[in-house]
């Protein structure tokens, strides 16, 4: 009953002739897919003992026994790990979620200025303590056609990741334009840049530039994975401009063919 699943490739030979190939990749897709469903199983089993262990954290610091700064360190220290633990296991099931094929007429007309503001009004609590200046310049009149769930999970990867990652007193800024034939979302931040032999590898799942900020700030190094898968869904690119200590900026363009009108 195994699928066969094969590789074609048709490729210029001198001027005159072609070659053909094709390769049975069915194994290496089998494994891929074996892979992906162990990864999403896991997190999914893993979603009920976090969420008691949670509950029983919650419980305790409400009891009498918060009261002693000794206990209430190690019930907040567990209250952390258990809060970042769970949100790795999200960011797992999203992954493997957007790892598999979609269904075109799955997708459908998305209000892209009504979801970004809604995103950029959110942020807005986001590390408050940080006091970002968050600024948008959003077109109203442009939408894509595309899956929901993804776009906004790609989009708030992009700004969550300019909040975590921009220090105090840092600006912000969202945009959603045309840029030529393209839809253009932008996520621009005056933050601390990130290497040029790094900003290929940031896209990769788990990569993390300084690992140990980065477990600071919560991140999973899941983020931008998600964000790559996303966009392979929907005919759009991302590109990254930074300049190590002078700030980054994250772009999805989009095709026109995904490219609507608000209604
Ligand atoms: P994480 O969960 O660690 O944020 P991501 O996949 O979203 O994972 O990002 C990967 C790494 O890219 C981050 O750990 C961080 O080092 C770097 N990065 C992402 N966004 C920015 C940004 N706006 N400024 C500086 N570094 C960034």
């Amino acid at each position: 009953n195994a699928e066969l699943v094969l590789e074609l490739r048709l490729m210029a030979y001198g001027s005159e002739q072609v070659l053909f190939l094709a390769r049975d990749v069915s194994k290496v897709h089998r494994l891929e897919e074996m892979r992906r469903d162990f990864v999403a199983n896991v997190s999914h089993e893993l979603k009920t003992p976090l969420t008691v262990v949670r509950g029983y954290v919650e419980m305790v610091q409400m009891t009498e026994h918060a009261l002693d700064p000794y206990w209430q360190k190690v019930f907040n220290t567990m209250d952390t790990q258990v809060s970042r633990m769970d949100r790795l296991v999200e960011q797992l099931l999203i992954l493997s979620r957007v790892e598999i094929n979609i269904d075109e007429d799955d997708k459908q007309l998305i209000d892209m200025p009504k979801l970004i503001r809604a995103l950029v009004e959110d942020s807005k609590w986001l590390n408050q303590d940080k006091k970002h200046h968050i600024t948008a310049n959003i077109d109203d009149h442009l939408a894509i056609e595309g899956i929901d769930n993804e776009i906004k999970s790609a989009c708030l990867n992009l700004i969550s990741n300019a909040i975590s990652y921009t220090q105090a007193n840092g600006n912000i800024h969202i945009s959603w334009q045309m840029d030529g034939n393209k839809a253009k979302f932008s996520v621009k931040d005056d933050g601390p840049g990130i290497r040029p032999e790094n900003v290929n590898r940031i896209t990769e799942r788990f990569f993390r530039v300084d690992k140990s900020r980065s477990r600071d700030t919560g991140g999973s190094g899941l983020g931008l994975a998600i964000v790559k898968h996303v966009l392979n869904h929907h005919h759009a690119e991302l590109s990254i401009n930074s300049k190590w200590g002078m700030g980054s900026e994250f772009i999805i363009y989009f095709d026109p063919k995904c490219i609507r009108t608000v209604p």
